[in-house]
């Protein structure tokens, strides 16, 4: 699983998920989401970001098999966040379409049994830094966290980035230079808009950012088709 500069290996990545569904049965554990006791604030509703801002782009990768598991997780290509954190995005859309860019997202609220799918399907080892454990559950799970890239709005195209989405090797750390000057300048973009909206990024992902405040809301395990 680790190549010979140390890096991961997406070959072998991705050739370990495509035997993980025959051992993910034995695999997988009874466990339960983790119970987070918050009161209820009024401003924690999910709100689906397209009908915020129907500018907002998404190309829902887990509702489609073309993901890092190769599999369906999602019945719908839906994205929600709390409002806070949707009102923030939708004025970091605002700011990229200031530049002449729009906001793609490929995930955002992430119901708790998709992450403990995510997990049963990911074998035991360093893979498993890349995602959540359920046990903790994920900033997804609150509707506070987003995986997001950019797209040009005259040409309607993915902009160049170091790596692709879900793509587990070095080439996605936020602080790897070994790219194009213009894959860097997109990421560069990205963390700007999001961080002046009150978004933090991740060192091992450049798609993803938690919205600050996490805390304050509860891991959810509520269905797209149940949010309304
Ligand atoms: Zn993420």
């Amino acid at each position: 699983m680790v190549g010979q500069a140390g890096q991961l290996n997406r070959r072998n990545f991705v050739l370990g998920v495509a035997v993980a569904p025959l051992i993910a049965c034995d695999r997988s554990e009874k466990i339960a989401p983790p119970v987070t006791a918050l009161p209820k604030t009024g401003n924690d509703d999910l709100v689906e970001l397209v009908k915020l801002d129907p500018g907002i782009r998404l190309d829902i990768r887990y509702a489609t098999a073309n993901n890092f598991t190769g599999r369906q997780l999602y019945d719908q290509p839906r994205a929600f966040l709390v409002r806070p954190a949707a009102e923030a995005l939708v004025q970091a859309h605002q700011a990229a379409q200031a530049e002449g860019y729009g906001l793609t997202v490929f995930d955002a609220y992430r119901p708790w049994q998709i992450t403990k799918k995510l997990w049963d399907a990911t074998p035991a080892g360093p893979l498993r830094n890349y995602v959540a454990n359920p046990k903790q559950g994920s900033k997804h799970n609150r509707g506070c966290a987003v995986d997001l890239s950019l797209h040009r709005i005259d040409t309607g195209q993915l902009v160049e980035m170091p790596s692709g989405y879900d793509e587990f090797t070095k080439r996605a750390h936020r602080d790897f230079m070994d790219s194009s000057p213009e894959a860097i300048a997109n990421r560069t973009r990205l963390q700007r808009w999001m961080e002046a909206q009150g978004f933090r990024g991740i060192s091992n992902e450049w798609w993803h950012f938690d919205f600050a405040g996490w805390e304050a809301f509860p891991i959810l395990d509520i269905a797209f088709d149940a949010i309304g």
